[in-house]
């Protein structure tokens, strides 16, 4: 996840434009001091939509923020369960747990995303959504998901904050089910600062999330925006036009980010897999992955982290695998389970097929601005670490 990398002369340059052009901050209004008349939020917002073959983008302050509008106006709060995975980042949870809903994690397969086998038989009268999450560059088996989700007439959210760029069957991820949710926080593909965009193909959604996002404004024609009509009550998680020219300017870069990553990961993922002894994550065959991230298992998590230890003695560290587990699995998560409806007991022992995929695996980072010596380097430590301890 990168865009970090690429923060330069273009992203400085969009931002003093703003001020050269009168220096309006703020998404809405202010015609009079707009010289030239430019929306920076909203020309993002159809870019980021136009680039992933969405009808509608919303852009919002954050990747969370997304969600949490996602599940607000699908009308879900109390008594509803969201189901998502047992691997995510926490944020997924934190929303279905703001919304006031019951998250119900399902455990991951082979492709360390959704298993569409286990999210059938976990489906309940209660269960108002899915929140199938592309962890790490790779789709979750969305055509499995997806026919799950119309035969039981359940809307599907995909949490793709982290993998934009990725396809599946040729379209981009996040625009396959009925909302997605995209984040643009530092760690991710392309940056704002902190900043997400919704998702959508469906123009009452897209309206709804506009009013929720914006304290109920329809921003109706007829009327001035002090004046303006509303419907539904809000909340204020907007972007701001400095997250969105940098966004715009980052946007450029993403198909130069895609292209290295997967020119570093082939590299890399040829030379590892001669080594024979790993075993390695599995993508779906519809998927075009983001590749930012190389995933092996080894045979114990005590490996894992003896692995992850002696590559960061040669100066490589790892992408949530091992070294952030504690925020991207569920059974984890004591001072949430409550709301989970189970005991910690009960919890972790529904996610500990997950546990036995997540703990011994590997997750090596792929940047943009990798040299060819830096991922021989990674190879050949890998291939020396992989000699000694397997
Ligand atoms: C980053 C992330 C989020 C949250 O995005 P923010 O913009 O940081 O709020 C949600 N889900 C996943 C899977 C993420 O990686």
């Amino acid at each position: 996840m990168p865009g970090f990398e690429m923060i330069g002369e273009e992203e400085r340059a969009a931002v003093n434009e703003i001020f050269d052009d009168g220096g309006v901050l703020f998404r809405h209004g202010f015609d009079a001091f707009r010289k030239g008349g430019r929306f920076r939020v909203v020309e993002f917002e159809r870019a980021v939509a136009q680039r992933i073959g969405a009808r509608y983008g919303l852009a919002l302050s954050s990747g969370t923020m997304t969600l949490k509008v996602a599940l607000k106006i699908l009308g879900i709060g109390p008594g509803d369960e969201v189901i998502t995975q047992a691997f995510t980042f926490i944020a997924t949870v934190e929303a279905i747990v703001d919304a006031g809903a019951t998250p119900v994690v399902v455990n991951v397969d082979r492709t360390l995303n959704m298993d569409p086998v286990e999210l059938e038989a976990k489906i309940t009268p209660k269960t108002r959504a899915i929140m199938p999450v592309h962890m790490l560059g790779v789709a979750a088996r969305m055509d499995e998901i997806l026919a799950i989700a119309r035969r039981r007439n359940l809307p599907v959210i995909e949490d793709n904050c982290e993998s934009l760029g990725a396809t599946y069957g040729g379209k981009s991820l996040g625009t396959l089910g009925d909302i997605g949710a995209f984040s643009f926080d530092f760690g991710k593909v392309i940056t704002t600062g902190e900043g997400g965009l919704l998702a959508t193909d469906n123009e009452e959604y897209y309206k709804l999330a506009q009013e929720y996002q914006d304290h109920g404004h329809e921003n109706n024609p007829k009327f001035p925006r002090g004046r303006d009509t509303h419907r539904i009550h809000g909340f204020n998680c907007r972007m701001g036009e400095l997250q969105g020219a940098v966004g715009m300017a980052q946007l450029k870069k993403l198909d130069y980010i895609v292209a290295q990553n997967r020119k570093h990961y082939a590299v890399l993922e040829e030379d590892l897999r001669s080594i024979g002894k790993l075993t390695f994550r599995e993508v779906p065959a519809q998927c075009q992955s983001l590749c930012d991230a190389l995933i092996f298992h080894v045979p114990k998590q005590e490996l894992a982290l003896e692995f992850a230890k002696r590559m960061s003695e040669k100066g490589i560290g790892t992408k949530n695998l091992p070294d952030a587990m504690e925020w991207h699995f569920a059974g984890y998560w004591d001072h949430i389970f409550k709301h989970f409806g189970m005991s910690k007991g009960q919890l972790w022992a529904s996610v500990l097929p997950s546990y036995e995929l997540l703990s011994r695996a590997v997750s090596v980072p792929i940047m943009v601005k990798y040299t060819p010596e830096r991922i021989d380097h990674i190879a050949s430590s890998i291939r020396q670490i992989a000699s000694d301890l397997l």
